[in-house]
């Protein structure tokens, strides 16, 4: 049968095919040329197969894959989005793509040329006074962030400050990039609007608090609406406040997070600025800071001195975070994907992915809980079905949504959301694409009341239906050989 998925490769395996042929040199084939000091006793254990047999290994594979060029992908928190395929053309121009790590500033003008403008264009889109281009993701860039943090407080003589204050509905890196950072991380509450609440974060701060922790918009895809307040209190306290701006691309063109008053802040360009991301690639999560916390910044980073390009870092850097030119592909992407939208591009992408999502949020309504009131910004968290058959939950009306050729949103994130369906559309969708995945929705929503069998036995359509994620994620079984039951020799 043509398509036979579950194989593996190690399993259409034959002794004795190959994929490659090796023209040798001057009458020797590559094997006898190599000294037999050199080659191995046995052969490794690897699929012996031909190019077809690769070809179509991997095609298959891909085939089972659902991408962000197979249809929506609505992961709420991680803007998956289609970007555009000139951006990819542009990092691959050879002048970026054939960089080498320890090239001198002199040499590499051009991309030294292109991170300072990134920079420069970061500065414009936040209000922010400097950034750094080094973390290679958001994660990274908080971690920097409180690294500064830490940094300026030792300077300045109030080590004593060793508190960082996080909402409850702040991105689960916030407290784990603090406790590694090595802070004591304090939760604080929203209020029953989803969103901080002021006397809670009035009754936190004191004179050990470090900094506050801000996702905006917040997890529930909500716009802190108190956040110029929210930093004020923190700061006549003495402490700091760090923005995840991971979410940028509801606010960017429209609202700057310098203008609400914070210091430090990162940016996730692989979500906002058209790098793919998911399944591990590289990123990039910029870290900007106020002119008072600008000498702290990681480096080297770009800047322009009589006529050229160096590397310079800030007085008072706390060092590299990141070797050589970060992940340049990916900052070429941001710079292309900003420069070709330009700022009007921008606010006008913003707006199309809020509109996007209280389009979808306002059709789903009618079946699905949503928990607080609208409007929402580029993302919204539901509450679960409003109404199912005894036992139906949110996991399934993911796996059901498989059956109708959709990846799933992001379920039971944010952890203050009981059932939580959190849906981020993104600007890219056409209004056709939304009113798809709302009939889909609705249908579902129907299913879990008149057939919930539908519901609990997805998907059907899938190569492998309900997986053990946990066991997945605490014994992962990784190699053929794993599998087998024997080492990899
Ligand atoms: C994705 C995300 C992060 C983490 O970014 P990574 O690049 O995955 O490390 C942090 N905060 C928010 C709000 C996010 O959406």
């Amino acid at each position: 049968m043509r398509g036979d998925y579950s194989k593996l490769i190690f399993e259409i395996s034959k002794e004795g095919r190959t994929s490659y042929s090796l023209p040798g040199f001057d009458g020797e084939s590559i094997e006898e040329m190599i000294d037999a000091s050199l080659v191995r006793d046995e052969k490794p254990r690897l699929p012996e197969v031909s190019e077809r047999d690769i070809v179509m290994h991997y095609t298959k594979l891909s085939e089972k894959n659902y991408g962000v060029d197979s249809g929506l992908y609505p992961l709420g928190s991680c803007t998956m989005k289609y970007n555009p395929k000139v951006c990819e053309d542009i990092a691959a121009l050879e002048g970026f793509s054939a960089m080498h790590p320890y090239q001198s500033e002199l040499t590499a003008q051009g991309s030294l040329m292109l991170m300072h403008s990134l920079a420069e264009a970061l500065c414009e889109i936040t209000g922010m006074a400097a950034f750094s281009l080094q973390p290679a993701a958001g994660a990274h860039g908080e971690l920097a962030g409180l690294m500064m943090a830490k940094k300026r407080f030792e300077t300045i003589g109030q080590a004593n400050r060793t508190k960082i204050i996080v909402p409850d509905s702040s991105h689960g890196t916030n407290p784990a990039s603090a406790a590694i950072a090595g802070f004591d991380v304090i939760s604080i509450d929203s209020g029953p609007d989803g969103l901080i609440d002021l006397d809670a974060l009035q009754a936190a701060v004191g004179s050990d608090t470090a900094a506050l922790m801000v996702t905006n918009p917040n997890t529930l895809g909500l716009f802190e609406k108190g956040i110029a307040e929210a930093c004020e209190i923190v700061h006549k306290a003495g402490g700091l406040v760090y923005y995840d701006g991971a979410n940028l691309n509801a606010i960017m063109g429209i609202a700057k997070p310098a203008d609400m008053g914070v210091d430090i802040m990162h940016v996730n360009v692989h979500k906002t600025f058209a790098a793919p991301h998911g399944g591990g690639g590289p990123g990039a999560g910029p870290i900007g800071a106020s002119e008072e916390m600008a000498a702290y910044l990681p480096g080297p980073n770009a800047a322009f001195k009589e006529g050229s390009y160096i590397l310079q870092s800030p007085a008072m850097s706390i060092g590299q975070v990141r070797g050589y030119y970060s992940s340049l592909s990916v900052l070429v992407k941001a710079y292309a994907y900003i420069a070709i939208l330009g700022g009007d591009g921008l606010s006008e992408a913003s707006i199309a992915a809020c509109l996007n999502a209280n389009y979808l949020r306002e059709k789903l309504s009618s079946a699905y809980k949503m928990p607080h009131s609208g409007p929402c910004m580029h993302e919204f968290a539901a509450a679960g079905l409003l109404e199912a058959a005894e036992g139906v939950h949110t996991d399934d009306v993911a796996k059901r949504l498989i059956d109708y050729g959709y990846h799933p949103p992001t379920v039971y994130f944010p952890l203050i959301v009981e059932e939580a369906i959190m849906v981020e559309p993104t600007e890219t969708e056409s209004i056709e694409s939304l009113d798809d995945f709302a009939e889909a929705m609705l249908s579902i929503a129907k299913e879990a009341v008149e057939s919930p069998s539908l519901l609990k036995s997805a998907p059907g359509k899938a190569p492998a239906k309900r997986i053990d994620s946990l066991l997945a994620a605490k014994k992962p079984v990784l190699t053929y050989w794993q599998l087998k039951g024997e080492n990899n020799g």
